[in-house]
């Protein structure tokens, strides 16, 4: 029938419009910005960078592969490597970012950062209200405003965080057993060497005594 449609949208609109005063749940706007509506589980607006632990620069998970800054379609993300490293979550010693900057007047919040990055090091954050009249100042994102903890993660994104921390758990397990098994065999080939060395001297033919030196009278 034709208007079929716009007839059942507007028994919809009417529903709403006159439940409303019977039922809260029938309200489907807020008083924004005192009253805010929870935001769904896969809201994304810009990245932001995620570290452990409480020291931003120590804990930074990102180690300036750069990854991400070659496949963000608009190029929006600026890198500038370290020349020294420090330790990673696994221990081992990695570069990090010196300058870690994304334009987020740019951005187009597409995600592919973060579906490139293999370290768990970027996310997508939920942050909206970042309008200002500031464009170079606030927009452009540094490193120090870009870092929040991974607690800041698990509350925005819990299932995703929870899902990163165990790939990253699983990876800390990973190099452990391998360094474990490598201080081991060290240990193995170490022994291996000692005991060969003392089989060595005890095959060794014994050197006669030397002669008695002849006695004047
Ligand atoms: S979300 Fe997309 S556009 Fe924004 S920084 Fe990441 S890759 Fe670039
Ligand atoms: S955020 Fe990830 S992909 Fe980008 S530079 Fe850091 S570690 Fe590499």
């Amino acid at each position: 029938m034709l208007g079929e449609q716009i007839i059942k949208g507007m028994a919809v609109t009417a529903r709403n419009f006159f439940g409303s005063y019977f039922s809260k749940n029938r309200l489907t706007t807020v008083q924004y910005p005192e009253e805010r509506l929870p935001q769904k589980g896969n809201t994304r607006q810009f990245p932001f960078l995620v570290y452990d632990g409480d020291d931003a620069e120590k804990g930074l998970r990102c180690v300036a592969c750069q990854i991400c800054e070659k496949e963000c379609p608009p190029k929006c993300i600026y890198i500038v490597k370290s020349k020294d490293k420090k330790p990673d979550y696994k221990g081992q010693p990695q570069i990090y970012p010196l300058t870690f900057d994304i334009d987020i007047s740019v951005c187009m919040s597409c995600q592919i950062c973060v579906e490139v990055c293999p370290f768990e090091s970027i996310k997508m954050n939920t942050e909206f209200e970042l309008s200002t009249a500031d464009r170079f100042g606030d927009l452009l994102l540094t490193k120090e405003k870009l870092a929040k903890p991974n607690s800041y993660y698990q509350k925005i994104h819990p299932a995703d965080a929870a899902e990163s921390d165990a790939v990253i758990a699983a990876e800390k397990a990973k190099a452990e057993a391998k360094a474990k098994a490598a201080a081991e065999a060290k240990v193995k080939a170490d022994a291996e060497a000692k005991a060969k060395a003392a089989a060595a001297a005890a095959a060794a033919p014994i050197a006669p005594p030397p002669a008695n030196p002849p006695t004047t009278t």
